[in-house]
């Protein structure tokens, strides 16, 4: 189970439940502590930076790759999702994960499965009110991948911070004996943020999608003194459609916890904003934080 630093190092993989349980009985059996990654796979920097964030946290590292079908509503790009295991598991080798779990559907969702965990009002906001059903379908497959490896840890990036929220949400709710972390939102050098969902992005897109970025660095930088930021919101969402964007599903400022909109940046605050490009849906966040005293 040892991993080797090397390029020619490999990854174990289970794909089954029982394979996975096997595995994490054992090393808890040596006193290990054991931290999950959840992912839908086309591992990219963010993802790898989730691995290397919960390492420090943890003796042994699970990444689950599982293109989430209950996650998607219908219309959306469930079939089109970027699938490349045999890549992401070279890349989780090279980051030294000590384990993938790659389960089938029937793992997941055996015939006759009828539960739905939801979260309620944060699941109903934001992205939300434009993917029916989504979050219901995250918070469905998350807690199933939490008791199914009972990790200790568990990380989900900040890029998706409205699912971080609500999956703290659900963990506290049901008692699930496990710490969640958030990790850092890890961007392209020029800002846009990594996203398996840019490989959808034509060479023309993907110089329209630097704006996102952009303008919501800009709102940031207004919010603290801004007497409206409703305005300041429709400002942004007007500044991303002349930049090329075909809709704007949503920009807005909430409490960076509940999530609640606020009027003013009187403590930690979170703009976060989902934006279309052609066919690809493009969401963003970033912290606002209330201007220092005096200052
Ligand atoms: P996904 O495979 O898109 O479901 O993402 C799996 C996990 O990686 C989620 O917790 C995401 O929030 C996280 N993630 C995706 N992109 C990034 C990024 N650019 N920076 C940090 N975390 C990310």
């Amino acid at each position: 189970m040892s991993h080797h630093p090397d390029n020619t190092s490999t990854v174990p993989v289970a794909d089954t439940k029982s394979g996975l349980r096997h595995r994490v009985r054992a090393w808890k059996q040596e006193g290990a502590t054991i931290g999950l990654v959840p992912t839908m796979g086309a591992l990219h920097h963010g993802h790898l930076s989730l691995v290397k964030r919960i390492r420090e946290a943890c003796d042994k590292v699970v990444v689950s790759i599982f293109v989430n079908p209950a996650q998607f509503a219908a219309g959306e790009d469930l079939d089109a999702y970027p699938r490349q295991v045999a890549d992401d598991l070279e890349a989780l080798a090279t980051a030294a994960a000590d384990l993938a779990y790659i389960p089938a559907g029937g793992e997941i969702y055996p015939d006759g499965f009828a539960t739905l965990v939801k979260v309620r009002d944060m699941g109903d906001i934001l992205c939300g009110v434009h993917r029916p059903g989504h979050f219901d379908g995250v918070t469905t497959v998350v807690a199933k991948l939490l008791l199914q490896c009972a990790p200790d840890t568990a990380i989900f990036g900040e890029k998706d911070y409205q699912q971080l929220q609500i999956i703290r949400r659900m963990a506290t709710d049901l008692d699930i004996p496990v710490t969640i972390l958030g990790g850092k939102i890890i961007r392209d050098e020029d800002g846009l943020a990594a996203s398996s969902r840019n490989v959808y992005l034509s060479k023309d897109e993907r110089k329209t999608a630097v704006n996102l970025p952009r303008i919501l660095q800009d709102a940031v930088a207004r919010a603290p003194a801004s007497k409206d930021l409703r305005r300041l919101e429709r400002d942004a969402a007007a500044a991303l459609k002349k930049a090329g964007f075909n809709s704007v599903d949503y920009v807005e400022i909430r409490d960076a916890d509940n999530l609640a909109l606020i009027k003013k940046i009187t403590r930690p605050a979170r703009i976060l904003a989902a934006a279309r490009i052609g066919k690809t849906r493009l969401i963003d966040n970033m912290p606002v934080d209330p201007a220092p005293p005096g200052g």
